[in-house]
């Protein structure tokens, strides 16, 4: 890192350096190599660091509360810098309560289906009831969804939605996933919503999952996408041409969409690993028409072969690697019970 807040003590890389500079009540920012420093900040510095910073300002973080990343979006970045230096959330456990109370109800822009439009939603999350909720109308007694914890997830997803606060959800029904897109104006509340899921998440797993840890728990609390992007691809007779569509790998399910923001994927195909014969290659089978991109990739399953192409030849080696992160991964005892019910589906 390259920069430093000298008022806090600790250093910060570039990108951070910026929200820092928005905070500038708690944190003042200077480059280690660009700006003066005199003997006392140094000091100052030298008494503090990053690690005497999290001792003090990470103590009490929530194991379900999601850290970001440097490869997060701007939003989850932020509100981690706001929730740790400013509202001094990790400190002090009551400031946590609209994430860890296990009920959480309010209002939430949702896309809607039909012409796209945002429209102000009642959302009622309760750990008890193990579900997400969301109304049509603020009089409905009756939910628009039901959508159980056991099978949510939730990932930001801002270019996508076209909003800096953009909160895709999916959620199974009928062993379909389907998509909701959300986003709160204030930063602070949909980050709030994004962790009170993964409360939620992380209760009804430790419920499920009596022995486990939380270190095992953890990482399943939500999941982000392996890869998503346009691909080319053919129907199952490989004759009928091949058609552009949105692709998402999330986890072992490729789902493919007419647009980014469908509420439900209009195929997906389960990725298995090599052991029960699931293969991923560069290239089409010789003699193979009818596609505009040329970059091509095949997918062998047990039952058949999936023929996609990519527009760029970088795009096509993050698909492959996307896919053979997953092939290689042995299959765990559950996911067999998935595999199963994609084989049924007609
Ligand atoms: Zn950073």
């Amino acid at each position: 890192p390259d920069w430093a807040s000298y008022t806090l003590g600790v250093f910060i890389c570039l990108s951070c350096s910026g929200i820092h500079r928005n905070i500038p009540q708690i944190s003042k920012v200077k480059s280690v190599r660009l700006d003066a420093w005199d003997e006392a900040q140094v000091e100052f510095m030298a008494s503090h660091g990053n690690e005497a910073a999290r001792a003090t300002f990470e103590s009490k973080v929530p194991s379900f509360y999601y850290r970001p990343t440097f490869s997060d979006c701007q939003l989850l970045r932020e509100q981690w810098i706001r929730a740790k230096y400013e509202r001094q959330e990790f400190i002090i456990p009551e400031k946590q309560e609209p994430y860890s109370a296990g009920y959480r109800e309010g209002f939430l822009w949702k896309r809607g289906r039909d012409n796209g439009q945002f429209l102000s939603r009642k959302f009622v999350l309760t750990e008890r009831e193990g579900a997400l909720k969301y109304f049509n109308r603020n009089d409905a007694k009756e939910p628009k969804a039901v959508m159980k914890i056991e099978h949510l997830n939730a990932t930001f997803q801002p270019a996508k939605i076209g909003h800096p606060h953009g909160l895709q959800v999916t959620y199974l029904k009928d062993n379909s996933t389907r998509n909701i897109f959300i986003y709160h104006e204030d930063g602070k509340e949909i980050v709030d919503w994004f962790n009170a899921l993964r409360a939620a998440r992380f209760h009804y797993l430790q419920v499920a999952f009596p022995g486990a840890s939380d270190a095992d728990l953890v990482p399943k609390l939500s999941r982000n996408y392996l890869k998503e992007g346009y691909m080319e691809k053919t129907g199952p007779k490989q004759t009928e041409g091949f058609r552009k569509r949105w692709f998402t790998m999330d986890d072992r399910r490729l789902m493919y969409f007419k647009d980014p923001l469908d509420a439900f994927a209009r195929g997906e195909v389960f990725i298995g690993s090599k052991e029960s014969g699931y293969t991923v290659l560069e290239g089409l089978p010789p003699s193979t028409q009818g596609h505009h991109w040329p970059h091509g990739i095949t997918i062998v399953t047990p039952d058949r072969k999936f023929l996609f192409t990519c527009e760029t030849e970088l795009d096509r080696r993050e698909w492959v690697e996307a896919f053979q992160k997953v092939v290689d991964r042995p299959m765990l005892p559950q996911e067999y019970a998935v595999e199963a019910h994609f084989k049924h589906k007609p």
